[in-house]
């Protein structure tokens, strides 16, 4: 099986003005996606997606990455991804069995470009096995808990919308620390009461603070959530700030957790290191792929540190997210979105097995979904910013 051609197109989902929600990161206007299709000489073709900026995405695939992988194996997984990351360097590396990244490929659109090709690769690889692209990975599981990713309601309004995911089966529930009431401590800590109110004293509750405080600021907001038994505070600082995530972990006996803006395996080294994190959180379409994904889990398991990948995003995200929470020990639980997203959930010919809380494996081979027919029509790729303020 060869590779005989890799394409990328630039997606976008728009958000009408009725349901445009504002959070710290600003209104959203729309998301955007990058969807990696790579075919081969048997027929076969593999879909994967990237995050970062769709047309800038699509250049360094069809530019730079494409070309390096005309006439490769996608058996040959592992070497595929040393060459995308490792460039022109890509034989002395392995030669040598020592990493020599490419400058501009070590992190960034680079990586996150190397991401959605490296979907894709496993997606053809499991097809031409016949097998789930889980399975393929090593299965560890057929179904994973999931949790409801929302909340942002203001003030008191808080119990309904997180009481609302616990109605739908979920056991757990994430919130956002800013609402759309806007940031205080007094206000996050009303919200966090309202949402315990609402979904009661069994249903885990996390909060998310998308990297948007100060280190003092994030220690005080543990200290006075900690009444509440919060399953992990994410992102309390800056993901360049391990040290400091590391201070507010210290701080606080919350559990902290971080990882989707981190790239490869050194992006969560660093954070082990600092001793930032209870709980990982790489996105397999910007940290890696599922190859780098995969060595992440591993690097996590060898510290007992979970892992709950970042899955927010295009169908194809979501899709690839399901199969490392199948095939990742030490994943115990994935995001699912609550928030306004037709090309995560309209995408598809075959809808998720998502009931009573948990996510289904699909049991169909590659990532085991479809695109629908009108798909690339309806998602087409439109210029602007995802969020404006
Ligand atoms: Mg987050």
């Amino acid at each position: 099986m060869k590779i005989i051609r890799v394409r990328a197109i630039p997606m976008s989902d728009p958000v009408p003005p009725e349901r445009r929600h504002r959070t710290d990161l600003g209104t959203k206007m729309k998301s955007d996606a990058t969807l990696i299709l790579v075919e081969t000489d048997n027929g076969l073709t593999g879909m994967g997606a990237a995050l970062g900026t769709p047309p800038v995405i699509a250049a360094i695939v069809e530019h730079e990455l494409a070309p390096e992988l005309i006439g490769e194996d996608p058996m040959f997984s592992e070497r595929i991804f040393e060459k995308m990351y490792n460039g022109s360097r890509a034989k002395p590396a392995l030669d040598r069995g020592v990493p020599q990244a490419e400058t501009s490929r070590r992190s960034g659109m680079v990586m996150e470009a190397i991401s959605g090709v490296d979907i894709a690769i496993w997606d053809v690889k499991a097809k031409a096995l016949g097998i789930p692209v889980y399975q393929a990975l090593g299965a560890v599981r057929d179904k994973v808990r999931g949790y409801a990713s929302g909340g942002w309601a203001p003030g008191n309004e808080a119990e309904a919308e997180l009481g609302g995911y616990a109605a739908k089966g979920f056991t757990a529930a994430k919130m956002r620390v800013v609402g759309r009431d806007g940031f205080s401590i007094e206000n996050c800590v009303r919200r966090v009461e309202a949402a315990r109110r609402g979904v009661g004293p069994n249903v885990e509750l996390m909060v998310d603070a998308h990297a948007s405080l100060e280190t003092p600021v994030a220690i005080r907001l543990a200290k006075a959530l900690e009444p509440y038994n919060i399953a992990w505070f994410e992102e309390p600082v800056s993901p360049d700030n391990h040290a400091g995530m590391a201070e507010v972990r210290a701080s606080t006996r919350i559990p902290i957790a971080s990882g989707e803006r981190e790239f490869s395996r050194y992006g969560f080294r660093s954070m082990i290191e600092h001793k930032s994190i209870d709980i990982a959180q790489p996105d397999v379409a910007r940290a890696g792929g599922l190859t780098e994904i995969r060595r992440i889990a591993a690097l996590t398991a060898a510290h007992d540190l979970r892992l709950a990948p970042h899955a927010w995003g295009a169908g194809v995200l979501f899709a690839a997210s399901i199969h490392v929470a199948m095939s990742a020990a030490n994943c115990h639980i994935l995001e699912v979105s609550q928030g306004y997203m037709p090309m995560m959930n309209e995408l598809f010919n075959e809808p998720y097995d998502i009931r009573d809380g948990y996510v289904h494996a699909p049991d169909r081979p590659g990532l085991g979904f479809t695109l629908r027919k009108d798909a690339l029509e309806r998602f087409k790729y439109v210029e602007g910013p995802e969020f404006a303020f």
